[in-house]
């Protein structure tokens, strides 16, 4: 019998759920069914106003459906019949299926601040129009002010300025920005390399009000002072777009998302769920999150596609693994800080390490690399990593990651075995993973 699979979400984690079923269920019907004509990719939107140059040039090719024979209906979905197995769309269509994967994604969080509804004060939408008037705005503005410090108001910060001659000021409400996911030190680095590229931080200072008459004029802090602005960029993160759920009674975590199984089923087993709509689990406390990543809601997304008609996956807990780069600074971070670690009452151990990323350090384009993994100190659990240095972090962080993700301890990342090359790692005798974890566990033998 041929099986009929709808997916609600044309993003990352849509496109990959329906990929994946298609691999998994050669013969089965599988439509995405999405709101939006063209589909941006979500992380390549700050480059649009620097390095990409608009939004045109930073869209999914729906070739990646038709080439896998998935069908593509533009429509929203309102409702469903769970028990006839139909939903219902905006444009009138009733559509039958055995299977559903929610990828409803995520919208940005709007604060409720007086004067957020002023002309020239934008969210950061996934919606191609909107970016373009936003991209007309910026052409003409001499003052842009960014609310949120985090890795999106950042590369927006960098972005924008890097495409034009305006004053960038970023309003960070914690002490420093990227507080949440990096340490104090990292954070430091990301802000002295952003102050030397002309942006100006205010970190540890609330914004109050956006004031204008029709268009905004300047920011007003807690602290009385006004930062002037013809253009503000709200950029304080997300909520999941769990609208349909609840509407279909799915059940939900209110702040986090769908709730869903190890398998990804939701409260309905005939209902998965994936992406930026879905809580997860922290990989530490078991308690529900939410990790508003791509890289994350396509892993969930192919377990997704791959159990529609039989359990083959699990996804058990998100560790959230994120980079990001600011000219010639790369950063990246995956797990648990230390911060994070301590407020939530784990004690533990750091290790640090840094060394030049080819050897000898005088190679061409050889740059500092620098570690910092977080380990439990009762277990010697890797628990999280930091990492800084040049194009190389990205894939350093995600191996950080994979370790976390396989609970290796200190004593084992240690010993771990390396292949290097001059042109290409660092020294074995200077490799920073292995030495950043040799320093922790010379901790972790002191304190027995
Ligand atoms: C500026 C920016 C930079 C980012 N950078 C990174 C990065 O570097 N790395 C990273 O991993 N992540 C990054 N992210 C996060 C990433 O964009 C999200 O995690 C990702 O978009 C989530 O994908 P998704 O498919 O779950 O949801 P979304 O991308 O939000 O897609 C949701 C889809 O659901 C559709 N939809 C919703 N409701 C309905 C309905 N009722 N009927 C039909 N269709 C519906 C929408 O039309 C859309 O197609 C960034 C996000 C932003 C905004």
């Amino acid at each position: 019998m041929e099986k009929n699979v709808l997916v609600v979400g044309g993003g990352p984690a849509g496109i990959t759920a329906a990929i994946t079923a298609r691999r998994y269920y050669p013969n089965a019907e599988i439509t995405v069914i999405r709101k939006e004509e063209k589909v941006l990719i979500p992380c390549g939107i700050p480059y649009i106003f620097g390095t990409v140059g608009s939004p045109e040039k930073d869209l999914i090719p729906d070739t990646v459906l038709s080439k896998n024979n998935i069908h593509l209906i533009i429509d929203e979905v309102t409702s469903f019949n769970r028990t006839a197995k139909t939903l219902a769309t905006a444009k009138g269509k009733t559509l039958r299926y055995d299977r559903v994967v929610m990828a409803t994604g995520s919208v940005p969080l709007v604060p409720p601040l007086p004067g957020v509804e002023l002309n020239n004060v934008f969210a950061v939408k996934k919606d191609v129009k909107y970016l373009e008037k936003l991209s007309e705005v910026l052409d003409k503005a001499k003052n842009l002010v960014i609310i949120g410090g985090g890795f999106i108001g950042l590369e927006f910060a960098d972005e924008c300025k890097k495409g034009h001659d305006l004053n960038v000021t970023v309003i960070e409400l914690l002490p420093h920005c990227l507080l949440l996911t990096c340490d104090e030190q990292m954070c430091i680095r990301v802000e002295k390399k952003l102050s030397e590229r002309g942006i100006n931080i205010l970190a540890g200072r609330k914004a109050k009000a956006i004031v204008g008459e029709e268009s905004v004029q300047y920011v007003e802090l807690e602290n009385g002072q006004k930062v002037k602005a013809d253009l503000v960029i709200l950029g304080i993160g997300v909520r999941p777009n769990v609208e349909l759920a609840l509407n279909t009674e799915l059940e939900v975590h209110e702040k986090q998302g769908i709730r869903v199984d190890d398998f990804t089923r939701t409260s309905d087993e005939n209902i998965f769920a994936a992406g930026d709509c879905t809580a997860t689990r922290c990989f530490l406390s078991g308690s529900p999150t939410t990790i508003g990543l791509a890289s994350m809601g396509t892993t969930e997304a192919r377990v997704a596609g791959a159990n529609l008609f039989g359990i083959r996956r699990r996804f058990e807990c998100g560790i959230g693994i994120f980079s990001t780069c600011f000219g010639d600074l790369a950063v990246g971070s995956a797990g648990l800080t230390e911060r994070a670690a301590k407020e939530m009452g784990i004690d533990v151990v750091a290790g640090e390490a840094s060394a030049a990323d080819k050897h000898p350090g005088c190679m061409p384009g050889a740059k500092e690399l620098g570690i910092k993994l977080v380990f439990e100190r009762d277990t010697g659990l890797l628990i999280g990593g930091q990492v800084y240095g040049g194009a190389t972090v990205g894939e350093k962080i995600n191996f950080i990651g994979a370790l976390i993700q396989h609970k290796m301890r200190a004593d084992e990342i240690s010993t771990f075995q390396m292949g290097t090359h001059p042109m290409l790692t660092a020294s074995p005798i200077a490799y920073q993973l292995v030495n950043a974890a040799e320093i922790a566990v010379t901790k972790l033998r002191e304190k027995k």
